[in-house]
């Protein structure tokens, strides 16, 4: 019993039970906290039919970190707790207006604005890939702690801009741009399991990061990629380097976090 006391205090030196400490942002793209209590030893939570990942804070106390879609409308919402019984919590998502960004892509760049039938035939096969390798859940946790920033550069483009190429209307930024020269290395903003380190038509090289219970991370536009799909990383460990493979006007690392197949501001997960 002790040895075991001594080994968690090693392992979580900051005492208590090591859990991700997230504000609450209840907007489109953020993060809402809701807090419940259960007996079950292990709750399961969903939103939207996704599962949600779930923490213990003490005893009875638990928290589901519920990531809110970009599009989704503001007002009372329901998370499904599956314990004994199905019950379910309100909660409520608020307004956030986010800006307009206008980015011109010229000469060999604008294939991404106007694929042919090859890049078409690309996208096609790819985003089932993507979006498989969204809805990964992973019972266990690969990390208990906030994320470190993966690279130091500013922040070029920040995460929600509602975005036009050459005038065009496209989905809203999913990620936060940092800038940095190519061949920048960077860091796995915490520990897990390489879901994909691969090429992509629009992402360019790109690692994507499982961290448990629905959290991912994605960095992409790479110029390397220095980890290997189903490769177990430490907070830290450089996965690659930065560059402008895909859809980027200029070399920086996009950074995006899923939460329940749901792409949120990374800000929150940021210490
Ligand atoms: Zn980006």
């Amino acid at each position: 019993m002790k040895k075991i006391k001594l080994l968690l205090l090693l392992v979580f030196p900051l005492g208590a039970l090591a859990s991700l400490n997230i504000i609450n942002t209840p907007v489109p793209g953020g993060v809402a906290v809701v807090d419940f209590y259960t007996d079950h030893s292990n709750p399961e939570a969903y939103y939207r039919q996704a599962r949600v990942y779930v923490q213990q804070l003490e005893g009875q106390h638990w928290q589901a970190l519920i990531g809110i879609p970009l599009l989704e409308k503001i007002g009372e919402k329901h998370l499904t707790i599956k314990d004994f019984s199905n019950k379910k919590i309100a909660f409520k998502v608020k307004n956030h207006n986010y800006k307009e960004q206008h980015i011109t892509l010229t000469g060999k760049k604008k294939k991404y604005l106007n694929p042919n039938l090859a890049h078409l035939d690309r996208i096609k096969r790819e985003r089932p890939i993507l979006s498989k390798a969204r809805k990964v859940f992973s019972n266990k946790k690969l990390s208990n702690k906030n994320f470190i920033r993966p690279v130091d550069g500013i922040t070029t483009s920040p995460f929600g801009f509602k975005r036009f190429f050459n005038g065009k209307a496209r989905r809203a930024h999913s990620g936060l741009d940092y800038a940095g020269k190519t061949g920048t290395p960077i860091k796995a903003a915490a520990a897990g399991k390489i879901i994909i380190s691969d090429d992509f038509f629009f992402n360019g090289n790109a690692v994507f990061i499982d961290h448990g219970q629905g959290l991912i991370s994605v960095y992409i536009h790479l110029n390397k990629r220095l980890v290997e799909s189903g490769q177990i990383i430490k907070q830290g460990d450089i996965i690659g380097t930065i560059g402008q493979t895909g859809r980027a006007t200029g070399p920086h690392l996009h950074f995006g976090v899923y939460l329940n197949q749901t792409v949120i501001n990374p800000n929150v997960l940021l210490k």
